[in-house]
This record gives C-alpha cells, structure tokens and sequence, in this order.
C-alpha cells in the first residue's frame, strides 16, 4: 500500500500490536483498512472504545464488569444469591454464562495466586469475598478457578480461607480436563463441571 509508518498511523499499528493474538502482519492489517475506512465508521470505533475505558467498572458485589454500581447478574432477582461461583476473570464468568445452566451469582477474583508472577491474596478481590460471605445468606461457594496449577492452589486457599465459616464449598469438577482454561471449554462441558461439582 505504500503508506510509510511513522507518526499517527505507527502509534496506532504499534497500539493494535498490543492485543493479544494480533500480531505485526494483523496490526499492519487492521490500521490499512482504518485508513480506507470512512471518517464516520474510524470514529464510531474510537468512541466505542472511549465508551468502554470511561463507563466500564467493576460491580461493586462480584467485579463484574458493569456500566452500573451492580452488575445485571447481582441486580436480578431470578438469581439465586445463596450460590457464589469463584472465577479468576470476567471471561470465565462469560464462558459459564454462555451455558445458562447456573442460576447464582458470581465473584470475580482478578486472576489466580501466583508467587512467581508476585500475585498474592493482596492482589485479588479476597477480602470482598469474605466479607460477602460474613454478610451472610450464602449457602455454597463454588471454586471455578480454572483446573490449573495456580487455580487449584487458588481454589485451595480460599476453601482454607473460609473453613468454619458455614458455607458448602465445592469445586468444579467432572468435564474439565486439568491444565484446561474455562473459557475455552465449551458449554457441555461447562454444564457438566457445574452439575458434577462435588465437595471441596
Ligand atoms: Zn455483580
């Protein structure tokens, strides 16, 4: 095409090489089209991403993500707010979402426990949970951690965490290979992890 890459059109190949499965041949790629693109369709663009770092936060409850103080889960009635599922990421929260066979409510914990990476309880939403836990009302806890490594050590902290604290906790279980990221399983398999969930 011939467009030499420096100054605005740079930036904006080197932002869209940031994300992640888009590397220097996409980047290339999708700034190319921007450049065809009409005025109207770029900035359409640019505002929906403005839209999303201005508007987006975190549910106050579960941290979800949100453009409200609750998330659309906590704030609906239907959900049975005895039942907490424990994710590492919005995604997975997503992924079990998408197989509508789980009628509780979610906690998001920010990622999983990881000393090499310097990821400590610190650094998760742990505290919020206990205190949700505390608050009372809550019945089961169900670690959805992914069956990692670092999701089984989450899973097993938090279960440590809120020992003695009257809740059922239980893990994900059958369906779910281990090594395995929930938000790649597909929906069967997600089902199937949730009803088998067994006693932690
Ligand atoms: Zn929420």
């Amino acid at each position: 095409m011939g467009v030499e890459a420096s100054g605005a059109v740079a930036r904006l190949m080197q932002e869209f090489g940031k994300l992640p499965g888009i590397g220097p041949k996409s980047a290339e790629r999708l700034t190319h089209y921007l450049l065809t693109a009409s005025r109207r369709e770029v900035l359409a663009l640019a505002d929906a991403l403005r839209a999303v770092a201005e508007q987006v936060r975190p549910c106050r409850q579960c941290y979800n993500l949100t453009e409200g103080e609750l998330c659309g889960i906590c704030s609906d009635p239907r959900r049975d707010a005895a039942s907490i599922c424990v994710v590492e990421q919005v995604r997975d929260l997503a992924a079990l979402e998408r197989t509508g066979a789980y009628r509780g409510v979610y906690h998001v914990l920010g990622g999983r426990l990881a000393p090499l990476d310097n990821v400590g309880p610190d650094q998760l939403t742990l505290d919020a949970l206990v205190q949700r836990v505390r608050q009372g009302g809550v019945q089961e806890i169900i670690l959805g951690t992914n069956p990692t490594l670092e999701g089984d050590g989450t899973a097993l902290y938090i279960s440590n965490l809120l020992a003695g604290a009257g809740v059922r906790i239980t893990r994900l279980a059958r369906g779910l290979p281990s090594g395995s990221m929930l938000e790649f399983a597909n929906s069967q398999m997600l089902t199937d992890a949730l009803e088998g969930r067994r006693a932690f």
